[in-house]
């Protein structure tokens, strides 16, 4: 992308490391569709945008950059993504693929972040799953609203899965019974209502998480993110599960069974520096996250 950010107060070659990263988007709804609108604003270099669906009169209501006139003939989403993008961005390098993201992997292989505005319980640990076979760190979005009798609860999370850390299961987001419940309702998300103000909540989270992953702005390197949004009180914390399992190994991605066997985020966050702004020198061309783990997989545990 040819976008000039100047964001200085990221670093003093943020904008370089902000354009030498891919970011996957899979499913283009109400919350990526804020996302993918961030995202080129800040100037990502490469966007891979994933989605089947067309967009619906029951979207237009949150899908950022969605029309009426796009009704009819029905537009896919990825084409209104598209239509956004290169509207903020001319020259944008990104690939918009209608398809199910299954169908797109060879693509999302190659992101050094993925986002993911998936409904289901079943898709999201698939793509957790996929992630954490690749190494990606994986960035995930779920809005709820819930009747509580006298009323309605608005609320949601933004959760970063880290290759080496906590995944969706450790940290309660996917269980069986919820998968089986869902299953139950024969694997659809049944329609969860969503509203356009929390789902951008939960997008800038998800892109404050990106940009916080890629430059040296907050120093410390991150590790994992469970950041629960209460609507009703327009307050955003972490949650207690998080804080709960803290130093607890994830036994459903162990680091022996999945990935490179040297990667190990939890010492990588030990240093005191961010290794990114160490070696500059011998970056490759195709991809931050894949030089950082040939960068760490050489150093000596
Ligand atoms: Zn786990």
């Amino acid at each position: 992308m040819t976008r000039s950010t100047r964001q200085n107060f990221l670093g003093a070659d943020s904008d370089e490391k902000l354009r030498s990263v891919t970011v996957g988007l899979v499913g283009l709804g109400g919350g990526n569709s804020h996302v993918v609108q961030q995202l080129s604003h800040v100037g990502i270099g490469r966007l891979v945008c994933v989605d089947d669906d067309i967009v619906e009169d029951s979207n237009l209501n949150r899908l950022i950059g969605g029309r009426s006139a796009d009704l009819d003939p029905a537009l896919h989403k990825t084409s209104i993504a598209e239509r956004m993008v290169r509207g903020l961005v001319e020259g944008a390098e990104a690939v918009f693929l209608p398809c199910r993201w299954e169908a797109a992997r060879e693509e999302l292989a190659r992101c050094d972040i993925i986002v993911g505005g998936l409904d289901s319980y079943r898709a999201r640990s698939e793509l957790e799953g996929f992630c954490r076979r690749l190494m990606i760190p994986y960035i995930d979005m779920g809005m709820d609203v819930h009747d509580v009798g006298d009323g309605f609860a608005i609320g949601g999370q933004t959760i970063l899965s880290m290759p080496g850390g906590p995944c969706l299961w450790c940290m309660g987001m996917l269980s069986e019974p919820r998968l089986a419940e869902e299953a139950q309702r024969y694997g659809a998300a049944g329609g969860k209502p969503q509203v356009v103000w929390p789902n951008g909540v939960l997008a800038s989270l998800a892109v404050g998480l990106v940009v916080q992953l890629v430059t040296p702005w907050t120093k410390a390197p991150l590790a994992s993110a469970y950041l629960e949004y209460d609507g009703n009180r327009q307050q955003v914390a972490t949650s207690n599960r998080l804080k709960a399992i803290a130093g607890q190994p994830c036994t459903h991605y162990p680091a022996n069974d999945v990935g490179d066997p040297l990667f190990d985020v939890r010492l990588m966050i030990a240093r005191t520096e961010p290794p990114a702004a160490a070696v500059p020198a011998d970056r490759p061309a195709d991809g931050f996250w894949t030089w950082l783990r040939a960068w760490f997989s050489r150093r000596p545990a």
